[in-house]
């Protein structure tokens, strides 16, 4: 069994399916709809379907679900391919469009036409609504329900010959207008919409409905498992009555596929909705889709979370049938983990204070030694030049130490990780008192790695860089976009708010900051551990040599509260 999901009710389900003989090999498909960037929410979906598909050697598709020629484009489908492809997932030959199959789709709709399954509606979508019935009332059947096969099926000719206005009619499937899934209740399968469509152009001016669309395409590529969220599974009947009568007219063989619901990815801190993410983008609260703020997979993936995370995550967080909701901290500690196995160890002085080392000789240079990773010692050691000026943090220092403080200051003794240990012996001022340099001296018998080092028991260590060989660069320091659990939830006296009210103003703040040669040296997206702040990674495109930018990732501890 593979690491990823190995185990949860879909995985059960589909060995049954196998063991029982129902299905030979397991075809799964990731469709999303070419209208948006991909969200956090979406990475469950695709994570879900290639690893099962994976899990029985089996494969996925990629779908484009384009059946909605309003708002798609060719440039999101462009950049769901990236993100797909970013997440570790290969659809191979196995990348399909909905419109590519309008015709087969327009031939399923006239089969049921002809079979007395469907029917033109001539009624305007108000009078549809209206006799749709409630839960505990049955829908009233349209005037226009039992008109002659051959009647409807010329009106559906000329719906799609672009004879007539949007909305003079729809197709319904005929059901059960007393049937207590609403769904049944003689569904709207085609409707005229004047719209171009950014593949088909102006071929069509029908298009199918997403209810209608997604089975057929399930069908039509050979899906043995068809996976989605909850909120699908009040549709799995009209989606086993369609594919049933499909089959039945010798449209589709059997074995039919088989849908099965799970439960979205509800992420607190954050909003999954594309359009909520579309606002944030048209508001300018952010820089574009791909502002590492952003919760799209395009933003994850310049703020330097790594795909290993996101299966992590889903592992830890499992498939369940029910909705619920995760706390941001879980997704967070899932990229912790992730980065620590795959990020190196750097040092960086996020708020520089310099510290000068006055009996330490003002030309020379000691090297001392910094492992790269200190779990991983394969991946070797990296030098340090110690000089006798160097940056430390600012937050190292406190001239009048609070009670506890274990670091610098006036006749402290700390070590400089991987370097010497120092006394503290006094700082200097500006103007207006604050701190603008720290002196110290060093103990040369001290050095780390050193016979005799442990001599010394400072009670604190502290990181720090040689002033001389750091290299400033810019560091773009993120934090959760939303200060509540539930972005835009009411308020205690059941006020309305909106998600936008909640925004963190603190999700990003950009310092100047100091690393070392070798990171600022990193081509893009490559991702360090500064040590004792975080991960970071150099930015996907704006970081350059000799401009270096990085974003911070994730801090090294939370400091958010519940
Ligand atoms: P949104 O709700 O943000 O508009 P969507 O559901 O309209 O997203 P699609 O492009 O239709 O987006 O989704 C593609 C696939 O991703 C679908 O199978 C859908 O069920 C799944 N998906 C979308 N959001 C989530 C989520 N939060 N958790 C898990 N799967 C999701
Ligand atoms: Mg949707």
């Amino acid at each position: 069994m593979d690491a990823t999901l190995p185990s949860n009710f879909i995985r059960n389900e589909i060995e049954a399916d196998l063991a029982a003989g129902r299905y030979q090999t397991v075809v799964t498909r990731f469709p999303p709809e070419p209208n948006g960037y991909l969200h956090l929410g979406h990475a469950k979906s695709i994570i879900l379907n290639f690893e099962m598909a994976k899990a029985f050697g089996g494969r996925c598709h990629l779908r484009f679900d384009d059946t909605n020629p309003e708002k798609e484009s060719e440039a999101f489908a462009r950049s769901i391919e990236e993100a797909v492809a970013w997440l570790g997932y290969d659809w191979g030959e196995h990348r399909y469009y909905a419109s590519d199959t309008f015709e087969t789709m327009y031939r399923c709709a006239e089969v049921l036409i002809e079979r007395g399954l469907a029917y033109v509606d001539s009624q305007s979508a108000e009078a549809i609504r209206a006799q749709r019935g409630t839960l505990t009332e049955p829908g009233q059947e349209s005037p226009f329900r039992n008109r002659p096969r051959e009647e409807s099926l010329a009106l559906f000719r000329r719906m799609r010959a672009g004879e007539f206005p949007n909305g003079a009619h729809v197709v319904r499937a005929k059901i059960d207008m007393a049937h207590p899934n609403l769904n049944l209740r003689d569904p709207v399968i085609y409707r005229i919409r004047h719209v171009p469509h950014y593949r088909t152009g102006t071929a069509w001016c029908i298009y199918p409905t997403y209810t209608f669309a997604h089975p057929i395409e399930d069908a039509i590529e050979g899906v043995t498992h068809s996976l989605c969220t909850l909120e699908f599974e009040d549709q799995r009947p009209f989606y086993e009555w369609l594919l049933e009568a499909l089959a039945d007219a010798g449209l589709f063989s059997r074995p039919l596929p088989r849908q099965i619901e799970f439960a979205r990815l509800n992420l607190e801190y954050t909003v999954l909705s594309k359009r909520k993410l579309i606002e944030l983008v048209a508001q300018g609260v952010v820089t574009g889709w791909d502002d590492p703020r952003m919760p799209t997979l395009a933003g994850a993936r310049r703020r330097g979370y790594c795909p290993e995370g996101f299966r992590l995550f889903v592992e830890r967080t499992g498939i369940a049938k029910a909705e619920s909701w995760i706390d941001y901290a879980v997704f967070e500690e899932a990229q912790r983990d992730a980065l620590n196995e795959i990020a190196p160890r750097r040092i960086a002085i996020l708020e520089p204070l310099e510290l000068v080392l006055t009996n330490f000789p003002p030309e020379a240079v000691e090297w001392c030694v910094a492992p790269n990773h200190p779990q991983k010692p394969e991946w070797g050691t990296r030098p340090l030049p110690f000089t006798q000026r160097l940056w430390i943090e600012r937050s190292d220092f406190m001239e009048v130490p609070v009670k506890g403080f274990k670091r610098l200051s006036p006749g402290a003794e700390v070590r400089l990780r991987y370097g010497f240990v120092i006394r503290c012996t006094g700082c200097e001022k500006d103007a207006n008192g604050r701190v603008t340099r720290v002196f110290a001296e060093y103990y040369p018998d001290s050095k780390s790695g050193t016979p005799g080092a442990d001599a010394y028991k400072p009670k604190g260590a502290i990181h720090w860089l040689c002033a001389k060989h750091a290299v400033a660069a810019e560091a773009r320091l993120y934090d959760r976009l939303f200060t509540q659990p539930i972005p835009g939830a009411p308020g205690p006296d059941g006020t309305p708010r909106s998600f936008l009210d909640d925004l963190n103003p603190n999700a990003l703040t950009t310092v100047t900051v100091f690393v070392e040669p070798q990171a600022a040296a990193a081509p893009p997206e490559t991702r360090f551990q500064f040590e004792r702040h975080g991960y970071f990674v150099t930015d996907r495109f704006d970081h350059r040599p000799d401009a270096p930018v990085f974003n911070r990732t994730v801090a090294l501890k939370s400091g958010w509260k519940r």
